[in-house]
């Protein structure tokens, strides 16, 4: 496995929910709020002289209402978030070129401008609430040609605290957004640590339980069958009583790195203990897996430890088995790891199946 798909697979593993919760509760509340209060006006309007009104309001209720449904939906899909930003920037600008009930249109910016930038998100929000605002502009300063009337005195006040609740709605995302992305690089660098062999920098046994094998229960299609190999070095005690443990530790990292070598980015080579390790092989039959340890054995035989005067061959035995549904994995596992010991057993630097 390379060290892009480890960074995935354990990105994956991460926890990290809390933006798209904030959002989908913000549009959930402000199109259920939004949608019902339009469909009430409209109702309200029924019978008075403006249809049009009625049919604008009851036709914009029912809009909200069926993006926030299609959302309920695809709750991963993005475009309805954008949809409603585009929603409240109509409906600001709305209320601004009606007033509202008696002109008091105006409160009620504030909090939609809220919504905006919580709903699409931080760069896009910059977008969002510059147009908004420069049309707002525009009308309050051309009222001949909306309905509602402003006083001057009221525009420049508005226009004011709408730049500095503006300003401190990004100042707010801003620091939200970027704590945020510290705590979760903390937390990847945390969770890359105990998931890593600090020597071989392999993916660790935790890694396989925790990560690795979730993922495949979660979606076997696209990993059973799965075919396990494990693999110990062979004498591997005389290395260290012979030139110490720290060539022991060299022989592990060129030990590693020949394993790696061997095996696609979509395989696994672990490090499960001193000096034996796991090789997953995802979507391979036993017949497959066997030929692929007995590439990694030739590659290790033909690979001696070099290093100063020290030219040390090395050999490696494997077990292997498959699984053919997620059901059998740990049955499989157990059965690679007896065929290891019947591999050491028969003699060592072979290959059982
Ligand atoms: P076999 O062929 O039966 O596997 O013999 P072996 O000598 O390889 O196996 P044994 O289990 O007797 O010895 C494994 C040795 O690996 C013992 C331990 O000191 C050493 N070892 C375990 N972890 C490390 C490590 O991180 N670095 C070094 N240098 N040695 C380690
Ligand atoms: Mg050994
Ligand atoms: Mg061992």
């Amino acid at each position: 496995m390379d060290n892009a798909s480890l960074r995935q697979l354990l990105k994956g593993a991460q926890q990290d929910q809390a933006e798209r919760k904030r959002r989908r509760a913000t549009l959930y509340f402000i199109s259920y709020v939004g949608g019902t209060i339009m469909a009430f006006m409209a109702w309200l309007n029924v019978g008075t002289d403006n249809p049009l009104l009625v049919g604008m309001l009851a036709g914009s209720a029912a809009f909200v209402y069926a993006n926030v449904m299609l959302s309920h939906i695809f709750p991963r899909a993005d475009i309805f978030y954008y949809i409603a930003g585009l929603v409240v920037m109509f409906t600001i600008n709305g209320l601004i070129y009606t007033g509202g009930l008696n002109n008091t249109g105006l409160y009620f910016i504030f909090p939609l401008l809220f919504v905006q930038i919580v709903v699409v998100q931080f760069k896009p929000a910059l977008a969002y609430v510059a147009i908004t605002v420069g049309i707002a502009i525009f009308m309050l300063y051309n009222q001949n040609h909306i309905l509602a009337v402003y006083p001057d005195e009221h525009v420049s006040r508005f226009l004011i605290a709408t730049f500095c609740f503006i300003c401190v709605a990004f100042i707010g995302e801003n620091f939200w957004h970027q704590s945020r992305r510290e705590m979760l690089r903390e937390n990847f660098e945390r969770m890359r640590q105990a998931n890593t062999d600090p020597l071989t920098k392999l993916p660790n046994r935790r890694f396989l339980e925790a990560v690795f094998f979730e993922k495949a229960m979660q979606d076997p299609a696209a990993y059973f069958p799965l075919s396990a190999v494990v693999v110990d070095i062979d004498y591997f005690k005389k290395i260290n009583d012979t030139y110490g443990h720290d060539i022991g530790d060299e022989v592990l990292i060129h030990f590693a790195s020949l394993m790696k070598e061997t095996v696609r980015a979509t395989d696994v080579v672990a490090r499960t203990g001193g000096e034996e390790f796991l090789v997953l092989f995802p979507h391979a039959s036993l017949s497959q897996a066997v030929k692929l340890a007995e590439k990694m054995r030739k590659a290790i035989e033909a690979n001696p430890f070099v290093e100063g005067d020290i030219n040390h061959p090395i050999t490696a035995s494997f077990g292997v088995a498959t699984a053919l549904t997620d059901t059998s994995l740990h049955a499989c596992l157990k059965q690679a790891d007896d065929n290891l010991y019947k591999a050491k057993n028969g003699g060592r630097n072979r290959v059982v199946e």
